[in-house]
């Protein structure tokens, strides 16, 4: 059991002794920094939930089948996360190692995407969900066709095929995948929950645990306050420090440690057979996306940069990051449009015409609203300078959620961003 959780011996320890003791809580908590094994830690907890044997790493038992390929019922999983950098990654393993354990790997990437959109979750709102569908469709066929099992050292041309459609859609679907759960979810959830169990026990998983909208917090609170017998909830944060109390006190707490450089070269050689060395494994992920969260800062600083030049004149007044970012930006003497010009050209019109850059709108805006951010941190005394980033700050926002859930073109989007943006100055 747990043989795929890597240098975690003191989670490892605890959930293996609750296991074999049956005391299993009825709600986990699985804290610790990105990328340590949380997520890998709780399907294989649900796995041997469900195991009607002995929850061996290789059982062959209908439950341990549908659990390895993330496909069994009685497996709700939610909450948010980022998908391309491993789908990316796994897809890149795949087809640099063709096998059994890439194969899950790539099948298992796209399975955590596809299971928020599980129908139990969207129960009562599935027309949110009619640009989807047929990307969830396409997949799912594609996956069909994608058989872990007998796969050997090769790959056959109907498979490779099969394998870049379900990528591409994949990617292609990422940005309907819901920000954090909402309450009509976890109200689902919970009538899903009360169902009883196909097989021996129910899991539910919800990632970012500590990223929901309140109303969401307290309906899950309540669930927790009277969890059915059948069910454990495992929820994952890499930031405790911001989980409800009342959250806290209904979960035993499982710690996940920050794995140093010589447990992820570990992690790295056993799980993906590379020889490559990065400080984090999460680093590692984000290497391989195109348009990885440090670039979108630089194009961010860029950005803000720029605007805070062309108000220069009118209201000088920032911290430090606020006019070294303008003064780098009149040196460049670029404008507003054409930064935003060159960085559609370099991310495919922000996935618009490059699929593999599906993310680069979310990351760019994401790396926008830390830079707003760091300049209102600076800005606290300057009200003129407050409002404006205020402004800037809400405008992104919009521009996110417009993406996000209208789907509406971002190479647009940015257009129009940068227009609203100018007439602020
Ligand atoms: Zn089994």
């Amino acid at each position: 059991m747990y043989e795929n959780l890597l240098a975690q011996d003191g989670a490892r320890t605890s959930l293996l002794g609750d296991i074999e003791s049956g005391s299993v809580p009825p709600a986990l908590l699985f804290s610790g920094p990105p990328a340590s094994g949380k997520l890998t830690a709780a399907l294989e907890t649900a796995r041997i939930l469900s195991c009607a044997r002995k929850g061996a790493w290789n059982c062959s038992c209908p439950d341990c089948v549908r659990h390895r390929l993330l496909i069994h019922g009685d497996l709700l999983l939610l909450g948010k996360r980022s998908f391309p950098e491993e789908i990316i990654v796994a897809r890149e393993f795949l087809l640099r190692s063709p096998g059994q354990s890439s194969a899950y790997f790539f099948l298992r990437s796209i399975q955590k995407l596809l299971a928020r959109f599980n129908p139990a979750l969207w129960s009562g709102e599935e027309t949110k969900l009619a640009k989807a569908a047929p990307l969830i469709q396409s997949i799912g066929e594609a996956l069909d066709l994608l058989d872990p099992e007998g796969l050997g050292g090769g790959i056959p041309a109907t498979v490779a095929k099969a394998v870049e459609s379900a990528y591409s859609d994949a990617l292609s679907l990422e940005p309907f995948a819901p920000e954090a759960p909402g309450v009509f979810m976890i109200r689902n959830m919970e009538v899903w929950a009360q169902l009883a169990p196909a097989g021996r026990r129910k899991t539910i998983i919800i990632e970012n645990a500590d990223r929901m909208q309140d109303s969401a917090r307290n309906a899950m609170l309540k669930i927790l306050e009277e969890p059915p017998e059948t069910v454990r909830f495992i929820l994952l944060t890499s930031r405790r420090a911001s989980m409800m109390a009342t959250i806290l006190s209904r979960s035993r707490l499982y710690s996940f440690a920050p794995r140093d450089e010589a447990a992820t070269a570990l992690v790295l050689s056993r799980v993906f057979k590379s020889d490559e060395m990065a400080s984090s494994l999460q680093s590692y992920l984000e290497s391989r996306i195109p348009f990885p969260p440090q670039l979108a800062r630089v194009h961010a600083e860029r950005f803000a940069g720029r605007i805070l030049a062309d108000l220069t004149d009118k209201n000088p007044a920032t911290g430090p990051l606020g006019r070294a970012l303008a003064q780098e930006a009149a040196l460049a003497g670029k404008s507003i449009a054409e930064l935003l010009d060159e960085l559609g050209e370099a991310t495919g019109g922000f996935g618009a015409k490059d699929k593999t850059m599906a993310g680069s709108f979310a990351r760019f805006i994401k790396a926008l609203l830390s830079v707003f951010s760091d300049l209102l941190k600076e800005s606290a005394g300057e009200p003129a300078i407050v409002a404006l980033v205020d402004r800037w700050s809400r405008l992104a926002r919009e521009a996110a959620v417009q993406y996000g859930s209208l789907n509406r073109n971002p190479d647009l989007l940015v257009k129009v961003l940068v227009t609203s943006f100018g007439d602020g100055i």
